[in-house]
């Protein structure tokens, strides 16, 4: 039996292993790099080990570090959770090699279905349904020279005109939503191939790429499958996970709610004969992709617990992390097929770090304040807490918010009433968006495909200007002395005891504009603002504020609200069901020119950085002209590429950066001199 576990990652899902490995008696052990020192998941280990430096190649995935890692605390088995190293064949192989045991499949296996080439042909063997298309010809060798790629790529262009348009290039080595191009003609396809095989090569080791046909309006929806060493192979049902940006899942629900019991039967079949196919032990998901005609098609096989695997448990009772445990301690599975029954309707959100408005850009900051709330019929799998830092160098998001229902309306229900009630202050989050998301009429029907964000980003994305109230309950959280402590206001630039009549004087920033407000103590305790143009009045009175929820309770107009309020120096951060706001206190001048987004903000022809990151590509050379939207730089951070482009049309005077290069949030890249 199993008695100790090293968990090879980090964030929600290092919690979630080590919860059920605490409730087996299992001994925990945590690995961390220098950035996550103090996170949740190393203070929940019984043991904790530094493996390394941030960078996820000196730390989550070095296989060196983490294995010296399990034989300094005497791990007898590793746990490798989703991403990072759960899907290395060579890892699980090293692990197998000193005796510990990976909790995962064979390292044969993983090999086979993390490449989506042999995959398809391994599957496609066993009658699993394939999307349509050309997995090209075999290599001769790892390094094919330039005449070998050009016969390679004839082929595809020949196979493309076969397979019609649109059509899909895909990286046999890809993951996470990552190195696809749809192509709508065959004029497109010579290029196409050149940038997919560039960024698959820089993103995955591999240019090896596959075409698929192009589904249209489909959804995604997979099968949790388990396998014994002994050779039983089971379904637990499936997961929609339709709702999808970038190709990567926001919200998974079970069952979907665009399956009958017959296609279930006959999905669940061919993802058992996939699993089958590659001699499959443990938890894997065989991911579908389905068109409105009902026909399904396999597109891949995750050989790891899932992110989404929540839900599945929830309907089915399993837990899978438990069951992991078993089948590595060579127990059968504890239920037949015919055991298997689904319960209820589970949904789960990913709570993401990233801003909705700016192209779901991943952000980074200090989370100040979080309420999460304990509500039946809800589970919460997070990594967050106050003072801890999302960096750049990991995934971004924060948790999962999952909720049960007996149908799928009162799961639904559930859900929107988990995350109205959940606040996160300090980064900038995607929780509006999810709510946003959860109440459309559409998704409520069930009426979804992979497109539905896209197709209704004008309602889910559109950002109005800041509420008044926001305004306000920044303005009363300011004036108020014991919080929070400026240095200017223990210099006395205005104290409230003394000088009662004197007027505040405020001025907030929110996304570039500026707010004027002029505020007067009407007696000790209410406030009486007026905005700069004298066009509407507030009376405000602050009537508490619970640090550990920061929460202000106030009053506007005689009316009280509790907002989620949090400070770091002069920047405030609420989190509201608009989103989560960003103030900037600019009262003294001396702030705006602290404040680099102001300044970027004011010359449109500084090109700066939109967050931490490496500069994977510079498309620009000085002297060229370029216009406004041209993309100039291509700057890569939690393991997404991110456009930089011209804000206005010029000519590029100089760059500061080279390729390869790590820039910092505000750095200037280069400058574009106006016409
Ligand atoms: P899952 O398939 O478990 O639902 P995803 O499809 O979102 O998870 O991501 C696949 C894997 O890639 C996960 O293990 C996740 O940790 C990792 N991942 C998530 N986001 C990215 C990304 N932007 N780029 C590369 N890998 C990612
Ligand atoms: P990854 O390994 O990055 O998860 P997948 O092959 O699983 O790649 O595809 C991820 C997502 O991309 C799918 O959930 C779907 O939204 C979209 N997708 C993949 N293949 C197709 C296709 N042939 N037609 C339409 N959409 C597709
Ligand atoms: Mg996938």
């Amino acid at each position: 039996m199993i008695q100790s576990v090293l968990i090879a990652n980090r964030g929600e899902i290092a919690c979630r292993i080590m919860r059920t490995a605490k409730r087996l008696g299992i001994r925990t052990i945590a690995v961390y790099s220098d950035a996550d020192r103090d996170s949740p998941h190393v203070i929940q280990a019984d043991h904790a080990i530094s493996i390394g430096p941030a960078e996820v190649t000196a730390s989550y995935l070095n296989s060196d570090a983490i294995l010296n890692a399990a034989k300094q605390t005497g791990a007898e088995s590793i746990h490798p959770g989703y991403g990072f190293l759960s899907e290395n064949s060579e890892f699980a192989a090293a692990c197998q090699a000193r005796g510990i045991t990976f909790i995962g499949p064979s390292s044969e296996a993983i090999e086979l279905m993390g490449n989506k080439r042999a995959a398809k042909l391994a599957v496609e063997a066993a009658q699993v349904p394939c999307v349509p298309g050309y997995a090209g010809i075999e290599r001769e060798g790892s390094n094919p020279d330039e005449r070998q790629k050009q016969r390679e790529d004839d082929a595809f262009i020949d196979a493309a005109a076969t397979i019609g348009f649109p059509l899909l290039i895909k990286a046999t080595a890809g993951g996470g939503g990552r190195g696809m191009r749809i192509v709508d003609a065959i004029d497109a396809m010579p290029g196409a191939l050149q940038s997919a095989r560039s960024e698959a090569l820089n993103a995955f080791g591999s240019d090896e790429l596959i075409l698929e046909k192009y589904i249209e309006s489909p959804r995604h929806i997979e099968i949790q499958i388990f396998a014994d060493q002994q050779g039983n192979t089971i379904h637990l049902g499936e997961r929609d996970c339709s709702i999808q940006r970038r190709h990567q899942k926001v919200i998974e629900e079970s069952p979907s709610p665009a399956l009958s019991s017959e296609q279930r039967d006959h999905m669940g079949a061919a993802a058992v004969a996939a699993a089958k196919a590659c001699h499959y032990v443990g938890a894997g998901t065989v991911e579908f992709i389905t068109d409105p005609e009902g026909n399904f098609y396999f597109l891949e096989m995750n050989t790891r617990l899932q992110v989404e695997h929540p839900v599945t448990e929830w309907v089915t009772g399993v837990d899978l992390v438990e069951w992991q445990f078993k089948v590595a301690n060579a127990e059968p599975l504890p239920l037949k097929q015919g055991e298997v029954t689904q319960r209820g309707h589970a949904i789960e959100a990913r709570l993401y770090a990233e801003d909705v408005q700016q192209q779901f850009l991943p952000q980074t900051g200090t989370i100040k304040g979080v309420n999460l709330p304990d509500l039946p019929h809800c589970r919460i799998d997070h990594a967050v807490a106050p003072e801890l830092t999302v960096s750049p160098y990991y995934d971004p998001m924060l948790g999962k918010w999952i909720a049960w229902g007996e149908d799928r309306a009162s799961a639904l229900q559930t859900l929107i009433t988990l995350l109205s009630q959940t606040t996160i202050c300090g980064v900038t989050h995607n929780r509006a968006f999810l709510l946003k998301l959860l109440k459309h009429e559409q998704f409520q029907q069930g009426h979804v495909s992979t497109h539905f964000i896209d197709q209704h980003s004008d309602t889910l994305l559109q950002a109005g200007e800041i509420e008044p109230l926001y305004l306000m309950a920044t303005a009363t959280f300011l004036s108020q002395p014991a919080y929070p402590p400026y240095p200017r206001r223990e210099a006395g630039t205005f104290q409230r005891s003394s000088a009662l009549k004197r007027e505040i004087l405020l001025t907030l920033s929110h996304n570039g504009q500026r707010y004027p407000l002029r505020g007067q103590w009407i007696d000790h305790n209410r406030l009486q603002w007026c905005t700069e143009a004298q066009q509407e009045r507030f009376i405000t009175q602050a009537i508490d504020f619970d640090a550990t929820r920061s929460t202000l309770t106030l009053s506007v107009n005689g009316v009280t609200h509790k907002i989620a309020i949090a400070q770091s120096g002069h920047t405030l951060f609420i989190d509201t069901e608009q989103g989560h706001l960003i103030l900037e206190d600019l009262t003294y001048p001396t702030h705006s020119i602290l404040n680099g987004d102001l300044e970027s903000e004011a010359d449109s022809g500084s090109v700066t950085a939109p967050m931490d990151g490496k500069i994977v590509a510079i498309y620009i050379e000085a002297g060229q002209r370029v216009a406004q939207g041209d993309t100039l730089m291509v700057i890569e951070a939690m393991k997404m590429e991110h456009p930089v482009k011209a804000r206005q049309d010029g000519l590029v005077s100089r760059i500061d950066v080279e390729a390869h290069q790590q820039a910092t949030r505000n750095q200037l890249l280069a400058t574009i001199d106006g016409a």
